[in-house]
């Protein structure tokens, strides 16, 4: 990953990154993409990013974003990052820029209130939040600094509405939205898929490769009697699809039944099967 950040930043430095939407005169309503990653790098930060022409805006707020709209959070404005940076979680290898874990801590759709590029502009930007934790009205607000002309430092503000929460510290839950995993346990990801394997291997599991596109799904079958037993846990059926979700080199599949792929239907559950940490998986369900 930081391989692919530098070299979109040599090509976006070179003038040739291309501007996908043009001009968006009268576009301000459009939702767009917003993630906030929590990253561990020497200093433990949120990353809250915004899409705007086909790039990520975005600010690092150390103390992370509040509901509470007396809490004032610094975010400081950063580097603009690519847009498929958006899906990125994992570790950031030593020696590397950013070393440390990321996880994706919110994402969802941003809409400015008013026209996003003047509100950059004057220092005060306006939007609604339409995340998995944040959510309604927020603004980010320019500060100003004596002697400096521009500055970098903005405040993340909670807007009051139905979304506010008020005293309590104003915080959220602290896990990715796609992984389900808190920082520190994606940090420690790669020892857990070691223990599994390491497991594996005690038991003796047979070692081959296993193809998600020729693998069967587990079917019901008619017994005898009702049973029940350890290992086994009984829910009510939810109507659903059903679909092996795979993870190779890196992709996620999402197969139906009958082979097609649900991938492209179901992007949620894709990237949640991707950040999941385990090279390589494959699972059956509904
Ligand atoms: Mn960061």
């Amino acid at each position: 990953m930081p391989d692919r950040l530098d070299r979109y930043r040599a090509k976006r430095s070179a003038g040739s990154t291309p501007e996908p939407f043009g001009t968006e005169a009268g576009a301000a309503a459009r939702p767009r993409l917003f993630v906030v990653q929590k990253h561990a790098a020497r200093r433990l930060h949120w990353d809250f990013r915004l899409e705007l022409h086909g790039t990520l805006r975005s600010w690092a707020v150390p103390r992370g974003p509040s509901a509470d709209p007396a809490e004032k959070r610094l975010a400081v404005e950063v580097e603009d990052h690519p847009v498929e940076y958006a899906d990125f979680e994992g570790v950031i290898p030593e020696g590397n820029y950013g070393a440390g874990a990321v996880i994706v801590w919110d994402r969802g759709a941003w809409t400015p209130v008013e026209d996003p590029d003047e509100g950059l502009e004057k220092g005060k930007l306006l939007f609604d939040l339409a995340g998995y934790k944040l959510r309604g009205r927020w603004q980010l607000v320019r500060t100003k600094k004596k002697g400096q002309a521009v500055s970098k430092d903005w405040l993340l503000i909670k807007k009051p509405d139905a979304w506010s929460r008020v005293g309590e510290g104003g915080g959220y839950g602290q896990e990715s939205v796609l992984s389900g995993l808190e920082l520190e346990q994606l940090a420690e990801g790669s020892s857990r898929e070691a223990e599994v394997l390491a497991e594996l291997e005690r038991l003796g599991a047979p070692r081959r490769p296993v193809d998600p596109m020729k693998t069967e799904l587990m079917l019901a079958e008619v017994g005898e009697q009702p049973f029940s037993g350890p290992g086994w846990l009984f829910e009510l059926k939810y109507d659903g699809y059903r679909v092996l979700a795979a993870r190779t080199g890196g992709r996620a599949l999402l197969r139906y039944r009958h082979g097609n792929d649900a991938s492209p239907l179901y992007p949620e559950v894709a990237r949640a099967a991707s950040a999941l940490p385990y090279a390589q998986l494959v699972m059956d369900g509904e």
